[in-house]
């Protein structure tokens, strides 16, 4: 009797690769990262053969047979096409010129000989928090997850699906643009995003917004603050954290415009798809829990819904962060398989 198929997530970081394991029953094989040097800075075919040491790794991990893997689910940061084709503009973690326009799927494809399925870390991420929270009912659910760390991510889950867009660039959050009346301090300049726009959610919510917009101006108001003393504003800016948990007032200040952004985006996401269930994800979300609850609390307040969608709707954290990049890849090649 030949073996159950299975397929494999293999999540491609700017450092590590991680992977996992999904069977044909819906179980994950791995219960821990996995993590390998992902080598992207090198190019694409050193980046590949480190992504292929990881798929032989998990395998040898989980004693599966190559011969069982159906299909891979890849999933990268951005930004890339639906498909995966990394920007011919490069970006921060693909920025040897050998990634420009590279075709990531195709290539893992032809080096592994198994059919790959791509996202980007954000939308992987988003599925894998969908999958958590809705289980057996996640084809009859909506949901929208937002992901702070450098940038801002995430992604949009409807009817238990990906939306991907024409090119691929749906469910970028971080450059959707919110109301910043009654959100910035009165005098604050209104701040800017790497992308170019002024006053989208990522100039706000995330590390990049405390370095480049809120620690500035926040300390220009307050040059006593030891964190004026921090070194680098990059420095200063990771920091603002452990600030934050201990109830440093101005690092509360910061969190508190970033818990705002972050309902004032979800407050859009509620007109326009009104989705079922709203995740928060990322290293302030990961804090002590004091601080946990008191952020997320303060994005639930700062989300208007109506009575009806507040009835509805779930306030959750992406579960796993670390291993929901390998696992949402691998969901979406599960799905792809019922689905192709
Ligand atoms: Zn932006």
């Amino acid at each position: 009797m030949p073996e159950s198929w299975v397929v494999v997530g293999l999540d491609n970081g700017g450092n590590k690769n991680n992977a996992t394991v999904l069977d044909s029953d819906g179980s994950f094989l791995v219960d821990r990262m996995l993590e390998t040097p992902s080598r992207v800075q090198e190019g694409p075919a050193v980046a590949l053969e480190a992504l292929s040491e990881s798929y032989a790794a998990v395998l040898t991990r989980t004693g599966i047979a190559a011969e069982r893997v159906k299909v891979i689910g890849l999933d990268t940061p951005g930004p890339a096409s639906a498909d995966g084709v990394i920007s011919s503009r490069g970006s921060t973690n693909f920025s040897h010129p050998g990634w420009r326009g590279y075709d990531f799927r195709a290539g893992l494809e032809a080096r592994l000989g198994v059919p790959v399925v791509y996202n980007n870390d954000g939308n992987a991420a988003a599925l894998y928090a969908h999958h958590v929270c809705f289980g057996a009912d996640s084809a009859r659910r909506s949901s929208i997850s937002a992901i702070v760390g450098t940038g801002l991510g995430g992604g949009v889950i409807e009817s238990g699906h990906i939306v991907k867009g024409a090119a691929g660039m749906a469910g970028e959050l971080g450059h959707v643009h919110i109301p910043m009346e009654g959100l910035l301090d009165a005098g604050q300049p209104v701040p800017l995003c790497n992308c170019g726009f002024a006053g989208d959610a990522e100039s706000v919510a995330s590390l990049t917004g405390i370095e480049k917009n809120l620690l500035p101006y926040w300390l220009s108001r307050h040059p006593e603050h030891e964190l004026a003393q921090a070194g680098s504003p990059a420095e200063a800016a990771k920091r603002v954290r452990s600030y934050g948990v201990k109830g440093d007032p101005l690092a509360r200040r910061i969190f508190e415009q970033q818990a705002m952004a972050l309902g004032r985006l979800f407050t859009i996401a509620a007109n326009f798809t009104d989705p079922h269930a709203y995740f928060v994800g990322g290293g302030v979300v990961e804090a002590a829990p004091e601080f946990r609850d008191w952020f997320l609390a303060k994005i639930e307040e700062h989300t208007r819904l109506r009575e009806e969608q507040a009835r509805a709707a779930r306030f959750e954290l992406v579960p796993d962060l670390d291993m929901a990049g390998a696992r949402g890849a691998a969901l979406a090649a599960f799905e792809y398989l019922r689905v192709p």
